[in-house]
């Protein structure tokens, strides 16, 4: 044999007890092993339980309420102690574990149990009465003494008289009573057992029912709750910060940017849609264009983009029945689509709507970060800042109706050079 087995070999032999010292430890360990302590789970069955006793009590006190109206005031405590005794005697008594210690998978167990009388539950039935008696009887005495004390004034009573001596002992009592709730709560933190007075004096555990302690609440779901929580109070946070004008705003006018006409025009197949329109490869553009370059003058382009926006299927122009008949292509016999009403000119010569070019400064004015921005014109996409109302001077011979100020002085004089023409025509074709 070589060298290198026997050196392995020895080294296997010598540290064999270490390896079956660790062993017994472990067996050690498990044979002695103590369910996991769950000091929430414990608090947690304490509130369950006064929660399940108030869900009780509201609903008759309410129903009670009805037949006598002083029967509230008069019987509440007693109402309590009853529901309170009830539930003792259904869950504890009957099955060893209150209600809400069952939701939290614990059940009592008194330690040193003698074989006696025993309940339902298993647990020692003397042990049970005493603990009822601790945990619901004396609180209600201790409140009626209280009350009564308080009504006959017991505390304003002389020094001497017995009936001050008795509050004063009462008092001491309470505090007593208070200070070793406070140690026994300490306690409980502390080693994990006997959550209240009456079960340390029982020497009543509330131990897990299973060996293995199970989450009753998923992990993944308190994780996934734990996250959404800390996003919303991100957001809760976040949301005064951000300017919803500013939002707005951006989604407008990314919605202009992705609006059907345009991406009709900027589609490689313009051409073909559209033969007549555009100019050719090679020519430079004339000026400036707008999204609405091409809409007929005698038309409103915000009136025309306002309708593009709306979706409503059963709108004969919405946004797409806009994208399938392209505004331009109307035949001049047709009334307009989109007619200019009390038409004001902009800056860079075109005519709106009042109302339209009006909302539409406005808007930009409330919400521009910089004074110099100004609304960009639909037709020119220049920068306008002013518009003024559209005038039209009329001028005789042409008779132009559509004029924003017209005259009825015109109409008059309009009239009589009809006639004039009139009568020169009939004279010529008399003539002839
Ligand atoms: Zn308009
Ligand atoms: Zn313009």
């Amino acid at each position: 044999m070589s060298g290198l087995p026997a050196v392995l070999e020895n080294a296997w032999n010598s540290a064999l007890p270490v390896f079956q010292n660790v062993k017994n430890v472990l067996v050690s360990e498990n044979s002695l092993e103590t369910p996991r302590i769950t000091r929430v789970g414990q608090l947690d069955s304490e509130l369950l339980d006064q929660e399940l006793t108030n869900l009780l009590q509201e609903p008759i006190t309410k129903a009670l309420a009805l037949l006598n109206s002083r029967f509230k005031s008069s019987f509440q405590p007693e109402l309590a102690l009853f529901i309170q005794l009830t539930l003792y005697k259904l869950s504890i008594w009957n099955t060893g574990a209150s209600y809400g210690a069952k939701l939290q998978d614990l059940r009592y167990v008194v330690t040193g149990s003698s074989t006696g009388n025993s309940t339902p539950s298993g647990l020692p039935r003397k042990t049970l009465l005493l603990h009822g008696t601790l945990t619901f009887l004396m609180p209600y005495f201790h409140n009626k003494l209280r009350n009564h004390a308080l009504s006959h004034a017991w505390p304003d009573a002389p020094s001497s008289d017995s009936r001050r001596k008795a509050w004063v002992m009462l008092n001491s009592v309470e505090s007593m009573y208070s200070l070793l709730g406070l140690v026994n709560f300490v306690a409980f933190l502390w080693g994990g057992r006997y959550r209240t007075l009456a079960d340390r004096l029982l020497c009543m555990r509330l131990t897990p029912s299973r060996r293995s302690v199970k989450r009753d609440v998923s992990y993944e779901f308190m994780n996934r709750q734990m996250v959404w929580h800390a996003f919303t109070e991100f957001l809760l946070f976040l949301l005064p910060l951000i300017s919803a004008r500013a939002v707005r705003r951006r989604f407008y006018k990314l919605t202009t940017m992705l609006s059907p006409s345009l991406l009709l025009s900027l589609s490689p197949f313009k051409g073909i849609l559209k033969p007549s329109s555009g100019w050719r490869q090679g020519e430079r553009p004339p000026q400036k264009r707008g999204k609405y370059w091409a809409l007929p003058d005698d038309q409103c382009a915000i009136c025309a983009e306002n309708i593009a926006f709306n979706l409503n299927v059963s709108d004969s122009t919405n946004a797409f029945t806009s994208f399938t008949s392209d505004p331009t292509l109307n035949s001049p016999e047709d009334a307009p689509a989109h007619p200019i009403h009390n038409p004001y000119q902009t800056t860079c010569g075109h005519i709106y709507c009042y109302q339209c070019i009006a909302e539409r400064m406005l808007r930009i004015a409330d919400e521009a970060d910089d004074e110099e921005q100004g609304w960009e014109c639909l037709r020119c996409s220049e920068q306008v800042k002013e518009s003024r109302r559209y005038q039209v001077e009329v001028t005789e011979s042409e008779g132009d109706m559509s004029a924003s100020e017209y005259e009825f002085s015109s109409d008059l004089d309009l009239s009589t050079d009809l006639s004039g023409s009139m009568g020169t025509y009939s004279e010529s074709g008399f003539s002839d």
